[in-house]
């Protein structure tokens, strides 16, 4: 059977964080919840046929916030997956997670449903800087829930954090560093901020002058501080932004980066399936309206009719993500070209300690992930 990623959107948050563009809206009430986590469902049963010669590998909940979302909802959810989907009995099962609305008894649920790995946003183990994020908990929550969490059975764990925030110090990410790694995470992934417009901190930053960006090359100081400190403690940086213990990465997200299935139910989830990109409704009314028809709520305008040479920029633009960078030989046989006959060889030139090549391998070195985007930007 051919292997497949199944994601699940759970677009609820408690409260807007001050950086957040992703499709999440704020939810005070569990009978919304309810209502999506019943239309969820229904779509996981009109589904079932899609996916009926598949075999998911690795399930992914997010959001959003699923950890907002009652545990029995996320329970029956779980069922319903079991029931209608070969899930593989040693799938990687991640919840995301934040450490305002996690709890002891969340976490029982979970484990009791086969959930087996965590991921939980921290973001930042320093208090003013997660009030500037607008997170809604503090350091010592984050801490207590980390550690409730392996406590109640968790042995897989990843943490994000983030720098590049508006007066954030190296000394302060630095030590926001050191104390995700005493806690040994499993995985710990590094985002540097991006303002986003329509944002909260976009507004501070660009209308208000209240905030400032902070100068690129201490961004950059703080990736490779942290890259540094990880490698020390035993972390693999094995993508950009993520590293992790030996046989710790992300099944799920390197998918993402490696050309495989996944498919995303939910509103206004993504899928990449059968050769086909396409995106459920990410209008709450359309796609409830699609489910209670009995209609596959996938949004018709999204379904992307992409050139060989345009999924060749895909390939190659997130697989230079991984450390592992490109398999020429993959690409040969997916594509049944060379690489270097579809793009300028003199890129190895312009981009010399920048682009790796070495047995049948095209990386980013280390130097070459701090100006990604524009080496990425040369393959698309
Ligand atoms: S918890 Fe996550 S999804 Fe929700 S607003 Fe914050 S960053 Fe966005």
């Amino acid at each position: 059977m051919k292997k497949l990623g199944l994601y699940i959107h759970i677009p609820f948050c408690r409260q807007k964080c001050g950086y957040c563009d992703f499709l999440s809206f704020e939810c005070k009430s569990d009978k919304l919840l309810g209502e999506y986590a019943k239309a969820l469902i229904l779509e996981i049963r009109n589904r079932k046929e899609d996916c009926i010669d598949r075999e998911v590998d690795t399930l992914y909940i997010g959001g959003g916030t699923p950890s907002l979302m009652p545990a029995e909802d996320v329970v029956r959810i779980m069922d319903e997956i079991r029931r209608n989907f070969n899930l593989f009995p040693d799938a990687e099962i991640t919840v995301e997670a934040n450490p305002a609305s996690l709890s002891r008894e969340k976490l029982e649920y979970y484990r009791n449903c086969g959930i087996n790995r965590l991921s939980i946003g921290v973001q930042s183990f320093d208090n003013r800087i997660l009030r500037i994020l607008g997170r809604l908990h503090d350091k010592n929550e984050a801490f207590h829930m980390i550690q409730t969490a392996r406590k109640a059975g968790f042995d897989n764990i990843s943490i994000d954090l983030m720098f590049g925030v508006p007066t954030q110090s190296l000394k302060t990410w630095i030590d926001t560093v050191r104390q995700g790694i005493f806690l040994e995470p499993q995985h710990i992934s590094l985002y540097s901020l991006q303002l986003e417009e329509g944002t909260d901190l976009f507004r501070r930053v660009y209308d208000e002058n209240s905030l400032s960006v902070i100068p690129d090359d201490l961004d950059r100081r703080m990736y490779h501080e942290a890259v540094s400190m990880l490698r020390d403690a035993g972390y693999n940086l094995y993508e950009i932004s993520n590293a992790a213990r030996p046989g710790r990465e992300s099944r799920h997200n390197k998918k993402y980066w490696s050309y495989e299935e996944y498919l995303g139910l939910g509103l206004g989830a993504s899928s990449f399936y059968e050769g086909r990109r396409f995106r459920n409704y990410d209008k709450m009314y359309k796609y409830i309206q699609a489910i209670k028809e009995k209609r596959v709520p996938v949004d018709e305008k999204t379904i992307e009719h992409y050139t060989v040479r345009d999924e060749i920029g895909i390939y190659v633009f997130t697989g230079l993500r991984r450390a592992e960078g490109i398999d020429l030989k993959d690409f040969r046989e997916r594509f049944g070209v060379d690489l270097f006959s579809v793009y300028d060889p003199e890129i190895l030139a312009k981009y010399k300690g920048k682009i790796g090549l070495y047995e049948d391998r095209l990386y980013l070195t280390e130097e070459g992930m701090d100006i990604s985007n524009s080496i990425m930007a040369e393959f698309v």
